[in-house]
C-alpha cells in the first residue's frame, strides 16, 4: 500500500511518498520528499508544540530521493536538519530541482546586486533573498562532491508511478510575446542596473548560459552541477527565461534605481516569486485508484497553460495539495473543476493570510473535503484521513 503523509511543518510544505512494499519500480525503495519546510525549528525546536525538524520523521535507513520544488524558503530551509548530520546528508540518494532553478537564484542574485539596493535599509526582502543565496550555496557545494543533482521537467521520466507536469522543457511567456533580445541591448541594461562586479557576471550568462564564477573556485559559486545532457534548445530556453525577467520588468527595475524605495523594491520581489511560481515543479502520483497532485507553489497560469493544452487526464486527481498554501491567486473554479479532487489539503501556517477565504469558500461549494495543517487553526488538533474501509487502508495522512 502506499502512503503520503502530509508533515505540519507551519507555513510551508512537507510530504513524504512511500511505495507498497511489493512494488519494483525504479523508485519503490526510496522515500520520496517533497520539499523540506521552512525548517523554522533551528531557531526554536518547539513551535506551538509542532517540531519542523521533518528529519524526526524518517527512520534512519531510509534512502533518500527529495524533489525541492521551487528555492523559496518555506520549501527549502528544512536543509538546515541535514546540512549539520553527516549520517542524514549521507542518506540522500537525489535531489531533484526544477530546470529553471539555476536561473531562479540568479534572478534573486540580481535583485541583491540592483545599483539601488544601495540606498535601502536592511529588510525582511533582503534577507529572504540572502536565505535563497546561501541555501543555494550548500547545495552547489554538494552538488560538486557528489554527482546527485537531477532536473525536472514536464515528460521526464521518474517512475511508472510518478509524472511531472512542471516546468515546461521549453519555456512559454505568460504573455505569449517573445521579446526580441539582442545581446547588445542587454549588455546595456546590465551596465545600467548592476552594481559592475554582477553586470560582469550576468553578461559572462547571457554569452555563455552560466555566471563565470564557476572558472573561480569561491564560496559564491552557487551554480548547481547537473551531469544531465540537455540539447540546444533546453538550454536556450533556460536564456529565455532569464531574458523575459529583465525585459518584461524592465521599466520596474529603472525605476528603482531612480526612485530606490521599499514599495518599488517590493514589487520587484512579488514579481520575482511570481517567475519561481512558475516554474515549480508540479507531480502526480498515480497508485492503481489513487491519485495525487502535489502543486508546490505553482502559478494560475501553470494549470492554465495544461488545461490549453488538454491535459486533463493528466491533472485530474482524488487528492489535491492546494498550490501556494491556499491562496486565491492560484487557483480558480476552472482548475479545480478539471482537477476534479475528492479532498484537498491545505498546507500552511498563521501568516500570510493562507489560506484566503475565497479558497476554502470555493472548496466548500464544490463539496470538497478539506484538511488544513495549520496548528494554529486546529489548535493542536490535528486531521488524520483515512480512505474509506478497512480504515488501516490509507494513502493520506496530514500529521
Ligand atoms: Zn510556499
Ligand atoms: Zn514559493
Ligand atoms: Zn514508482
Amino acid at each position: 500500500m502506499s502512503i503520503v503523509k502530509v508533515l505540519n511543518v507551519g507555513q510551508g510544505d512537507s510530504m513524504i511518498l512511500k511505495h507498497p512494499d511489493d512494488c519494483n519500480c525504479g523508485e519503490h525503495e526510496k522515500t520520496i520528499l517533497i520539499d523540506l519546510g521552512p525548517g523554522d525549528g533551528g531557531r526554536n525546536p518547539k513551535v506551538g508544540g509542532i517540531d519542523y525538524d521533518i528529519t524526526n520523521r524518517l527512520n534512519c535507513n531510509e534512502n533518500l530521493h527529495i524533489f525541492l520544488t521551487h528555492s523559496h524558503m518555506d520549501h527549502i530551509n528544512g536543509f538546515r536538519f541535514f546540512w549539520s548530520n553527516w549520517s542524514k546528508l549521507n542518506r540522500i540518494s537525489e535531489i531533484t530541482v526544477p530546470c529553471y532553478h539555476n536561473q531562479c537564484v540568479l534572478i534573486a542574485e540580481a535583485l541583491l546586486k540592483l545599483k539601488g539596493v544601495q540606498n535601502l535599509n536592511p529588510n525582511s526582502v533582503i534577507d529572504t533573498l540572502k536565505q535563497i543565496l546561501i541555501n543555494q550555496s550548500f547545495l552547489a557545494w554538494m552538488s560538486k562532491k557528489k554527482d546527485i543533482i537531477t532536473y525536472a521537467y514536464e515528460g521526464k521520466p521518474i517512475c511508472e508511478h510518478i509524472t511531472c507536469l512542471n516546468p515546461p522543457k521549453f519555456y512559454v511567456p505568460t504573455d505569449g510575446y517573445y521579446y526580441d533580445y539582442d545581446r547588445e541591448r542587454f549588455y546595456r541594461l546590465a551596465d545600467d542596473l548592476f552594481m559592475p562586479e554582477f553586470a560582469e557576471k550576468i553578461k559572462y550568462f547571457i554569452k555563455y548560459g552560466r555566471p563565470y564564477k564557476k572558472y573561480e573556485d569561491t564560496d559564491e559559486d552557487y551554480w548547481l552541477e547537473v551531469k544531465e545532457k540537455h540539447s540546444m534548445e533546453m538550454k536556450e530556453s533556460r536564456f529565455r527565461f532569464v531574458a523575459h525577467f529583465f525585459l518584461e520588468n524592465q521599466e520596474e527595475l529603472q525605476l528603482f534605481n531612480w526612485e530606490s524605495t521599499y514599495g518599488n523594491y517590493r514589487k520587484l520581489y512579488r514579481n520575482y516569486c511570481k517567475y519561481a511560481h512558475k516554474a515549480c515543479i508540479v507531480l502526480k502520483a498515480t497508485f492503481g485508484e489513487d491519485t495525487m497532485l502535489f502543486t508546490g507553489d505553482a502559478e494560475r497560469q501553470v494549470f492554465e497553460r495544461l488545461i490549453k493544452e488538454g491535459k486533463y487526464q493528466e491533472l485530474s486527481a482524488e487528492y489535491l495539495k492546494m498550490p501556494h498554501h491556499g491562496s486565491k491567486y492560484n487557483i480558480n473554479l476552472n482548475i479545480l473543476k478539471t482537477i476534479h479532487p475528492k479532498a484537498a489539503i491545505i498546507s500552511h501556517g498563521s501568516r500570510y493570510h493562507h489560506p484566503n477565504k475565497s479558497t476554502t469558500d470555493l472548496l466548500r461549494q464544490q463539496n470538497i473535503e478539506f484538511y488544513l495543517t495549520n496548528d494554529a487553526i486546529k489548535k493542536g488538533q490535528l486531521p488524520i484521513y483515512k480512505k474509506d474501509n478497512p480504515p488501516n487502508n490509507s494513502f493520506i495522512e496530514v500529521e
